[in-house]
């Protein structure tokens, strides 16, 4: 491990904090709930934060990026989810050229990293799960053939986010049938799909009717035919590549589940210091004010794991354990203090003016996706603990 692994402590990148809570400013509970009506993308909040640079943070200054360490873009995330803003509509943008960035050739990176570092190009598609297969990836079915100068794609996805709103998708297909691919995590390969050119031409997009505003699809793949320069990397090797940008993706989805574990905090000590039942003011009473306390110390906690793993992943070293502790522990901490917020608002709390109903309903997600709280205690019991694998 190298010894520049250093974690700040308190209010960190203040004037980042500052840049995005302005920008969340104009985009208020209301502009949030229309969009729901209206199953909306926040075209204009994302234009925002990318013209401010905020999305690019985390390519290299060479590729126009802003070059900031995994730690900042984190800070980006918490501060709009806890403005009440959600990045779910633009957060992949961030992080899904991950994989380009580490394994992309120099022409790939050459072509695509500015574009994607000045939002001109969207890349916030990953189309990844299966419906069969769910969480079992290296059991996806979608199949990649080789033909001449082209892959030929059959398959389907489900819950690929995004996928309307993207110009490109980071696609995991299966290219050696796994029988001979020797290992289940061999034979599958990533491509970059650029999906203007596919839609239509054996691309189907499909929106799928969530709980929450998440512009999330189905996609179906019936001969589609992509260049075989769009292969990111070797073939063969794309499960590893995938797994190489989920400690990035753990870290920074964790630090919008503290947003939002602040987000509720904040709202729901509001109210209890206002709302006055029997006399006085709710927050008096203990059976409120203790779910709200507890809700946040597990928060503040969990912000300490996870600034561990921003700033292990910052120095190059191994941060899995950490960066799979810091996102359950961050989604239940949310889940936590959505609780402790439903239950102080009371009845106010379904009014969806309040918008704690909104933010309950989103925060429920991160426990499920992007990996479910089980397959997060199973790498922990596995490979943390050493305890034996159970599939
Ligand atoms: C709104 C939304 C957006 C999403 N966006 C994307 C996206 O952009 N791209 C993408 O690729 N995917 C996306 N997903 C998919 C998401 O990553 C998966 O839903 C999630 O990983 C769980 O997979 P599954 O739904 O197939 O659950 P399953 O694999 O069917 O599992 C169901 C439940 O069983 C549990 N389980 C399964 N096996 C075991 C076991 N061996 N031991 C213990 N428990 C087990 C799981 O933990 C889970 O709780 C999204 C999902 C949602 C809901």
């Amino acid at each position: 491990m190298s010894d520049a692994v250093t974690m700040t402590l308190g209010e960190d990148y203040p004037e980042i904090r500052e840049a995005v809570a302005r920008i969340c400013e104009g985009y208020p509970g209301e502009y949030w709930r229309k969009l729901e009506d209206e199953r909306g993308y926040p075209t204009e909040f994302v234009r925002a934060l990318t013209e401010a640079g905020f999305l690019g943070a985390l390519i290299p200054e060479e590729y126009g990026g802003a070059g900031l360490p995994m730690r900042a873009a984190a800070v980006i995330l918490e501060t709009i989810h806890a403005s009440g803003c959600s990045a779910g509509a633009c957060h992949a943008q961030m992080y899904i050229m991950g994989a380009l960035l580490r394994h992309g050739s120099d022409e790939q990176k050459r072509r695509y990293l500015p574009g994607i570092a000045s939002g001109e190009l969207r890349l916030q598609a990953f189309g990844v799960t299966e419906p069969t297969s769910g969480t079992d990836t290296t059991s996806l079915r979608t199949r990649a053939v080789r033909d001449g100068d082209e892959y030929v794609v059959n398959g389907q996805k489900v819950w690929t986010s995004r996928a309307l709103h993207s110009d490109l998708m980071l696609l995991l297909a299966r290219t050696t049938p796994v029988e001979q691919a020797g290992k289940k995590t061999l034979g599958l390969s990533v491509f970059l799909v650029d999906l203007r050119e596919v839609r239509g031409k054996g691309c189907d997009i499909q929106p799928i009717d969530a709980m929450i505003n998440h512009n999330t699809t189905q996609v179906f793949f019936d001969d589609m035919r992509i260049p075989a320069s769009s292969l990111i990397g070797e073939e063969g090797r794309g499960f590893y590549y995938i797994l190489d940008g989920m400690n990035a993706e753990r870290i920074l989805i964790a630090s919008e589940s503290i947003g939002d574990g602040r987000y509720f905090t904040r709202r729901a000590v509001e109210y209890a210091k206002e709302r006055v039942v029997f006399g006085r003011p709710i927050g008096q009473n203990q059976g409120i004010q203790f779910p709200i306390a507890r809700a946040h110390a597990e928060i503040e906690a969990a912000d300490l794991m996870n600034r561990k793993a921003a700033a292990l992943f910052q120095a190059g070293a191994d941060c899995g354990a950490e960066a799979n502790m810091a996102k359950m522990l961050a989604s239940e901490a949310a889940w936590h203090a959505g609780e402790a917020a439903m239950q102080t608002f009371g009845g106010f709390s379904y009014a969806r003016e309040y918008d704690i109903e909104r933010k309950w309903r989103e925060t429920r997600l991160m426990q499920i996706a992007p990996i479910s709280t089980n397959l997060i205690l199973s790498y922990i019991g596995q490979h943390v603990l050493g305890m034996p694998r159970s599939f």
